[in-house]
C-alpha cells in the first residue's frame, strides 16, 4: 500500500490519506479513525470554526479530495488536515473503538516505555495537558508511577498535546480497570557508602507514613486497594501488625527518634 503512494499520482495520494497519516514516522501515537466516525457530522460539531480550509480539509481526510488546487494550497489544506485529524481523533479515542484501537497500541508499547527504573519499562500512553489546541505538546504518563514524561524523540515532542487530550487515559482505566498495574511501595532509596541519607530517610519515612494512611482509610470506605507487596499472606500479616502498633501510638513515636533505620526497614 506505501509502494502504491510513494509513486504519488494525485488518486494514490487521496485514497490512502489516512493510511499513509497513521503510518508515516512521528505520527506513531495515532490510530486510524473509522470512516464511519469521520463521515458522522455529529461527531465534528465545532470543529469546522477550528480548522481552516475546513471542508477541503475534510475532504482530505475522508478521502474525497477532488481539488485542481497549486503546491501553496495543497500545503495549506494538507496541514488542515492534519490538524483536523488531530482534533477529531482526541474525540475519536474516547469511544469504545477508539479506546480498543489505543489499547492495543498500548499492549504493544507503540507509546515507548516509563524510563523511571523501578517501574521495569512499564508501558505509557500520550495524553494532553490542555483539551485546547495550541497550548501544550503531546505528554506521556505512566500507570504504574503515576507521572508524566516528555516524549524522547523531536518528532513526537512536536505533537499537540489536544490530539490526545486530558481524560483518554483516565477513562481507558476507568473501562478496563483490570489492566491498572498494581501499586508498589518499591522506591529508589539515597544512600552514602551504603547508608541511607538523613534527611531523604525522613521524608520517605513521613511519605509511607502518609501511605499507610491513605491505604486503611480506602479500606474504610470499602475502596479495593492493594500494593503488589501486599499480596502474599506474610506480607499481609506484617502490615497488619504495624498498623495495630501504630493505632497505640507508641511505636509510632519510637521508630520516629530512630533516624536512620526504622520504618524502611520494613521494605527491605
Ligand atoms: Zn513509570
Amino acid at each position: 500500500m506505501m509502494e502504491d503512494f510513494n509513486s504519488e499520482t494525485d488518486s494514490d495520494y487521496t485514497s490512502y490519506w489516512r493510511d499513509w497519516f497513521v503510518s508515516s514516522r512521528g505520527n506513531e501515537y495515532f490510530c486510524e479513525i473509522d470512516e464511519d466516525y469521520l463521515t458522522d457530522r455529529f461527531n465534528l460539531t465545532g470543529l469546522n470554526t477550528e480548522v481552516p480550509y475546513y471542508q477541503y480539509a475534510l475532504d482530505l481526510v475522508t478521502d474525497v479530495f477532488d481539488l485542481d488546487a497549486d503546491d501553496d494550497l495543497r500545503e495549506q489544506i494538507e496541514k488542515s488536515a492534519r490538524h483536523l485529524y488531530g482534533l477529531v481523533h482526541a474525540r475519536y479515542i474516547v469511544t469504545t473503538r477508539g479506546l480498543a484501537k489505543m489499547l492495543d497500541k498500548y499492549k504493544k508499547c507503540d507509546f515507548g516505555k516509563c524510563p523511571r527504573v523501578i517501574c521495569d519499562g512499564h508501558p505509557l500512553l500520550p495524553m494532553g495537558q490542555s483539551d485546547l489546541p495550541s497550548m501544550s505538546t503531546v505528554k506521556l504518563y505512566c500507570p504504574k508511577c503515576e507521572d508524566i514524561y516528555n516524549p524522547k524523540s523531536s518528532r513526537h515532542a512536536s505533537i499537540d498535546g489536544a490530539y490526545f487530550g486530558t481524560s483518554f487515559h483516565s477513562i481507558l482505566f476507568q473501562v478496563y480497570p483490570a489492566l491498572s498495574p498494581e501499586k508498589s511501595v518499591r522506591r529508589y532509596e539515597p544512600r552514602i557508602y551504603g547508608f541511607k541519607v538523613h534527611a531523604a530517610a525522613a521524608l520517605a519515612r513521613w511519605q509511607d507514613n502518609q501511605r499507610e494512611d491513605l491505604h486503611w482509610r480506602l479500606r474504610d470506605f470499602g475502596v479495593p486497594f492493594k500494593f503488589i507487596e501486599d499480596s502474599d499472606s506474610e506480607d499481609e500479616d506484617v502490615d497488619y501488625e504495624y498498623t495495630e502498633k501504630g493505632t497505640e501510638g507508641s511505636k509510632d513515636d519510637k521508630v520516629v527518634g530512630d533516624t536512620a533505620s526504622g520504618r524502611m526497614d520494613l521494605n527491605n
